[in-house]
């Protein structure tokens, strides 16, 4: 029909163009992610995105996170420096931002806003604020995208690439829609999403959906349900931002990461023994074997 766009599988070989550790490399020529999140109740998320950046190749990880969970960082992440934002009660406020596009300007990279942000109001303007001044790729997921519920065009003020990573409800959110409306239509709504926010939008669900402003749309090739639990989606946006930080064009980054973390998804059910039992701190271990298959 007129206006529906064509769709792709996003082949194995979307991950062919992920480049190696040359001889010569250093951990800032692999790449730096910034993750900015985490609240009490919330550690996990940003810690998990953090982890999973540097086994898909990042060679450099800094956890921008409320200062009064700083010790919880400094025990849990050995390999991540943790650089600490003024908080309110262990909820993100927006006095941090400056701290953190310092960074992302001294360093580069790509950036990651939203992973255990909370859903407090402060935390809220904090992330639109890094969305909106951002120099660098970004990825924006969870309660970051919430932070943008009826705002999707507001990210195409940004001058740097975006690449958003909702599931069902966080897309209705942004798009003022119910759910279930949006599951009848997946592929038009995230089409729309991408042409409005002019962002790659990455549609997570067991048939993820990456779409481009400019019209492509491509899809995973499922077959890793054992990604259906919880921390799985924190993982993602962590690959999304190393691909973003080895300079991949964001479609190609974003579809190479659903690839790389839907294989680490089946490498981790063969590892542990049944899909069932997969957690994500296992899909994050099994990123390395699923690198190796490019
Ligand atoms: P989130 O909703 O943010 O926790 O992210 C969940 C992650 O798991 C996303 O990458 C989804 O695409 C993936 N996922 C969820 N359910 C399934 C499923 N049944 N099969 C494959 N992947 C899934
Ligand atoms: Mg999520």
């Amino acid at each position: 029909a007129p206006g529906t766009p064509a769709i792709g599988l996003i082949e194995e070989r979307a991950t062919a163009t992920v480049p190696r550790r040359a001889a010569g490399s250093t951990k800032f020529s692999s790449g730096h992610v910034l993750v900015c999140g985490g609240a009490t109740g919330l550690t996990g998320a940003p810690s998990m995105a953090a982890e999973a950046a540097m086994r898909a190749g990042a060679g450099y990880v800094t956890a921008c996170i409320p200062a009064s969970l700083n010790l919880v960082f400094e025990i849990r992440l050995l390999e991540v420096m943790s650089l600490p934002l003024p908080d309110e009660g262990g909820a993100l406020t927006p006095e941090g931002a400056d701290t953190v596009l310092d960074e992302a300007h001294r360093r580069g990279g790509a950036l990651i806003v939203g992973p255990g942000f909370g859903r407090a109001e402060p935390s809220a303007a904090l992330a639109r604020d890094l969305v909106a001044r951002a120099p660098v790729p970004l990825v924006l997921d969870a309660d970051g995208l919430n932070a943008h519920a009826g705002r999707l065009e507001t990210l195409a003020a940004r001058e740097a690439a975006t690449v958003i990573t909702p599931h069902a409800g966080e897309l209705g959110r942004l798009l003022e829609i119910d759910s279930h409306a949006l599951d009848e239509r997946r592929l038009h709504h995230v089409h729309e999403a991408a042409r409005r926010s002019g962002a790659v939008v990455v549609l997570k669900g067991d048939d993820t959906l990456v779409a481009a402003p400019d019209g492509r749309v491509a899809v995973s090739r499922g077959g890793a349900g054992a990604l259906a639990t919880a921390g799985t989606g924190d993982v993602l946006s962590g690959v999304v931002a190393a691909m973003l930080a080895k300079e991949l064009e964001p479609f190609h980054a974003a579809a190479a990461a659903v690839e790389l973390h839907r294989r680490a998804g089946i490498e981790a059910a063969h590892a542990v023994g049944a899909a069932e039992g997969v957690i994500a701190s296992d899909v994050i271990a099994a990123l390395p074997a699923a690198m190796a298959q490019r």
